[in-house]
């Protein structure tokens, strides 16, 4: 089997070990090798980046928006293809894979328009005679790292606005998913940057992650991750004043009103929570129902989850795929221990299921009758998992809602406007969802959260400018 390359400096590089990438609807499935980098490479990646920087950030902006363009359009081509390859390394449905694929497409679309809009201003001065200008100018070499669970999506994300704005990029996907990481990487080099633009370095966190938050040549890094790794980002980027941007862990609420639609309310709690095998940094993790509605919304989630077929990812009819790795399914396991030991109830779910083919199956687990205190309700599961929290009133469901460290996403669902504007003006969440899962976001709009969810400014849509730009101020005096 060959061996998937990094890319430094415009050229595919052997990498110093490999690293085996393996299906998790089926262990027998591997999809291929993929090269490793060490300190010593990503410290090439670095240099060509630095030096390619003052060329491509003066370059002309038409050239720059029709590469990205162009990578938009070959993903959108091949986001079946894209999907499919990203559905057997994730374990996401296949559906939501060409879903991923296909938003990483309109991301690079989007941002391809954005180069064709820079902002700019020319204001009097109050020195008469002098003009001032305001400029935004490109940062620098940014560093890219990823997490493993949107191994597309979020790669563009990041890429699309650093490559926009006029930055080089240094990217290091996630370890265990890097297949989709390279598809996107071998798209990107093929699309015509100068060498030393793009480089992507694949390998482990603490080598090639460390040597890019490490080196002086490396002027933004921008995060998504868990918290604990993001914790470390923030102290090493600040320690030598690197501009940082980091998206991290959630444990999303999703409150439920008596006055709730129930079909509504179903469909965002089984979508938000259990899609995707709950492995979304959005999901809804904690359903706060108020008394009336609870019993009737706890029969029909699990009336629900009964109907789901839990199966290999790219099976068609499949509406669940596996867990990512036996880590992943063993952290699930153990915190559905936890709960129940702390007083909680398993409705439903949270057994290892056996199909066709060995995979890390899981049934979907509701957990009722928890307090918010409860492990479960105060540490990212990241899994198929989610809890019910009895509450006697909306003012209690808030409370409860933002008694949290994390502030990503939060939903409400409701009939009474009164409570729907209150919830939006009061969550203490960087994104608010009135019957809407708390997953699922638009991408020419900001994205991010509070608290322990984010640091640093948002991402997407045009707000993206604010981490990938950096303001200039310029007097003039005509003489
Ligand atoms: P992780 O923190 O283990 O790894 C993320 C990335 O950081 C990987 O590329 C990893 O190799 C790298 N890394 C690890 N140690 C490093 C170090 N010392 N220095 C530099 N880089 C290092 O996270 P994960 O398990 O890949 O992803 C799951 C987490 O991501 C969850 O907590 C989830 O909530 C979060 N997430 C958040 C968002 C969001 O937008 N808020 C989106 C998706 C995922």
């Amino acid at each position: 089997m060959s061996v998937f390359k990094n890319y430094i400096a415009g050229e595919w590089v052997a990498g110093t070990d490999a690293n085996r990438n393996v299906n998790p609807s089926n262990l027998d499935d591997v999809v291929g090798e993929y090269a490793r980098a060490d300190k010593t490479q990503a410290e090439r990646a670095i240099a060509a980046a630095r030096a390619a920087f003052p060329a491509w950030s003066q370059g002309g902006i038409q050239a720059r928006a029709d590469m990205l363009e162009a990578i938009g359009n070959e993903i959108l081509a091949r986001k079946e293809e894209l999907g499919r390859l990203l559905s057997r390394e994730e374990g996401k449905t296949l559906p939501e894979g060409i879903g991923e694929a296909a938003r990483a497409g309109q991301i690079f679309k989007f941002f391809a328009g954005e180069v064709l809009r820079p902002e700019g201003e020319k204001l009097p001065s109050i020195r008469p005679g002098v003009d001032v200008e305001i400029t935004r100018e490109a940062v620098g070499v940014v560093g890219i790292i990823t997490p493993w669970n949107f191994p597309i999506a979020i790669p563009a994300w990041k890429i699309a606005p650093a490559l926009a704005y006029g930055n080089c990029v240094v990217f290091k996907p996630a370890d265990l998913v890097p297949g989709s990481a390279w598809a996107l990487s071998d798209i990107v080099a093929r699309a015509g940057l100068p060498a030393g633009v793009f480089n992507l370095v694949m390998g482990r966190g603490s080598l090639v992650g460390e040597a890019i938050l490490n080196s002086p040549a490396v002027d933004a890094i921008s995060f998504t991750g868990s918290v604990e790794t993001g914790k470390r980002i923030a102290a090493a980027a600040v320690s030598r004043l690197a501009r940082v941007q980091m998206e991290m862990g959630g444990k999303n609420p999703l409150v439920v009103l008596d006055d709730a639609d129930l079909p509504t309310a179903i469909n965002c709690a089984v979508q938000g929570a259990f899609y995707s095998t709950g492995q979304r940094c959005t999901a809804s993790s904690r359903f706060i129902v108020t008394e009336g509605i609870h019993d009737r919304f706890v029969k029909a989630v699990e009336e629900k989850l009964k109907t789901l077929k839990v199966d290999d990812a790219l099976k068609q009819g499949t509406d669940i795929g596996p867990v990512v790795d036996q880590s992943q399914l063993d952290q699930d396991l153990s915190y559905i221990d936890i709960g129940v030991k702390e007083g909680a109830r398993l409705a439903i779910g949270g057994e290892r299921l056996n199909r066709e083919t060995r995979g890390y199956f899981l049934a979907p687990a509701l957990l009722t009758e928890t307090r918010n205190d409860m492990r479960v309700n105060r540490e990212e599961i990241f899994g198929p998992v989610a809890t019910v929290i009895r509450v006697k009133s909306y003012d209690e469901a808030l409370a409860v809602a933002n008694d949290t460290a994390f502030g990503l996403s939060s939903g409400i669902c409701t009939a009474s406007l009164k409570h729907a504007t209150h919830f939006k003006r009061n969550t203490q969440a960087g994104m608010a969802m009135v019957n809407l899962p708390t997953a699922g976001v638009d991408y020419h709009v900001p994205f991010g959260g509070r608290k322990g969810s984010s640091y640093g400014p948002r991402e997407q849509g045009s707000y993206a400018r604010e981490f990938y730009t950096i303001v200039k101020t310029a007097y003039t005096m005509p003489v």
